[in-house]
């Protein structure tokens, strides 16, 4: 059933891969934290995707990490995603792996995805359709906002 729904999707096979489909439908991660240390609402005009990130941040070490979103496929499964790779991690690696991430994007001939994206790698064909890379984007870029934000330590 959940294969029928999505094959009529016009991008193409490659785009929706098991893997994206369930994050999809089931996102990992979803709530809001009573006091994040850092949190930030982010919106993708070209589809209309939208993203509130929240996480706890203790010692640099990223505790909790949920969020809340609506959208296409794409961007929940890219934020479900995210925030499964993230737990545990220091800023400091979460920031290099938004720079990994956003580098893999933007390159469509590697072959190769980067070992440190795991599972993140079942977005590789939205690397042929750059407005879906905007979405794919979106959970990352909007990680970047509230790492950077006024709130931190
Ligand atoms: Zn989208």
């Amino acid at each position: 059933m959940r294969q029928e729904r999505y094959s009529n999707v016009l991008e193409g096979e490659d785009l929706y891969k098991e893997i994206i489909v369930d994050h999809s439908q089931s996102p990992r991660n979803q709530g809001t934290l009573e006091k994040p240390t850092h949190r930030h609402h982010g919106y993708n005009p070209l589809c209309g995707d939208e993203i509130e990130l929240q996480l706890k941040v203790n010692d640099g070490c990223i505790e909790q990490v949920v969020f809340e979103g609506s959208g296409c496929a794409i961007s929940q499964a890219s934020a479900s995603m995210l925030t499964q790779q993230l737990k545990g991690m220091t800023t400091e690696e979460a920031t290099t792996l938004i720079g990994t991430f956003k580098t893999w994007m933007k390159d469509r001939q590697a072959e190769e995805c980067p070992e440190s994206l795991g599972d993140i790698e079942a977005l590789a064909g939205v690397r042929s359709y750059p407005v879906r890379v905007k979405c794919a984007l979106l959970a990352w870029t909007t990680l970047e906002h509230a790492l950077a934000g006024p709130s931190s330590g």
